[in-house]
């Protein structure tokens, strides 16, 4: 099976959840990449413990503050990641931070939708626009001619229910801001696709699953650990061929 070899990989919301747990794969795997930038919102705080206990035993570990509904936060991080970077290129960005507010179309108000909106689509958004430049980078200084998560890619961690078509079988959970900003991300998506795919960056949007983590809840169907290794396994298989697609953990695509 291919293994994910791509050298400088940067993340949202790496402090819990998927986030914590696709870094520590990602440092525990075959081919650790020589940097992982892991951002979050409180490094120094209590939520960012994990995190550090994890840097303090890998020095490819770097955190960095980042809170992706501040449009000036993504960019004071772009500047810190392109200087340690120190004139090599990012790799991979996994825009996974996200927010899920269990609201109905009863009770959702215009202060929740653009919170969701903010978090959920704009922040991936504006991190890819940031940190266009490093992926550039990356894909200029990559031998592979394929697009490819070794040579440049964002990944927008997104979910089955931002699926249009797929709406009816899981409308018992309505939660309107989180899929339409999530159907949001979904468009977003596809517009990277077609735009970045020139400069050589491959676009693509995964669904983890339905997951035990904070937002999942303990009733989910799989396991962070479970999920993330099928996350970890799907993204060394990406190519052309899924730019601009939305697909599961296991690789299957998801109607829009
Ligand atoms: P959690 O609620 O467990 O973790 C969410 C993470 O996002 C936390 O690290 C949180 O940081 C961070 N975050 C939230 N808002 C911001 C922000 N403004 N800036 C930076 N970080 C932020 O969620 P999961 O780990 O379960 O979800 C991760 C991704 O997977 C999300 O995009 C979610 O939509 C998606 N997903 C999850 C599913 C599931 O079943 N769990 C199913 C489908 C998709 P903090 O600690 O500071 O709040």
């Amino acid at each position: 099976m291919a293994a994910l070899q791509a050298r400088c990989v940067l993340l949202t919301g790496s402090n819990r959840g998927i986030g914590l747990e696709l870094v520590r794969q990602l440092l525990g795997g075959p081919h650790p990449p020589t940097h992982v930038f892991a951002t979050c919102r409180d490094p120094e705080g209590a939520r960012g413990k994990e995190l550090r206990d994890l840097a303090s035993k890998h020095p490819n570990l770097v955190l960095v503050k980042l809170d992706v509904a501040d449009p000036s936060a993504i960019v004071s991080a772009a500047k810190i990641v392109e200087e340690k970077l120190n004139g090599a290129g990012l790799n991979l960005l996994i825009n996974n931070a996200g927010i899920f507010t269990p609201v109905s179309l009863e009770t959702v108000d215009s202060e929740e939708m653009i919170r969701a909106y903010k978090t959920n689509a704009v922040g991936p958004l504006l991190m890819a626009q940031a940190f266009l430049p490093l992926l550039k980078k990356a894909a200029q200084d990559s031998k592979e001619k394929r697009l490819s998560c070794n040579k440049a890619a964002i990944i927008n961690i997104s979910t089955l229910l931002g699926s249009i078509e797929r709406t009816p079988e899981s409308y018992f959970k309505p939660v309107i801001s989180y899929r339409c900003s999530k159907a949001a991300l979904n468009m977003l998506t596809r517009c990277q696709a077609l735009t970045y795919s020139e400069a050589g960056i491959l676009c693509v949007a995964l669904h983890p699953g339905w997951v035990k983590t904070d937002m999942g809840t303990q009733e989910a169907d799989l396991t962070v650990d479970t999920s993330v290794r099928g996350l970890l396994s799907v993204l060394p298989i990406l190519s052309e061929k899924h730019s601009g697609m939305l697909l599961n953990w296991e690789g299957k695509a998801i109607p829009w």
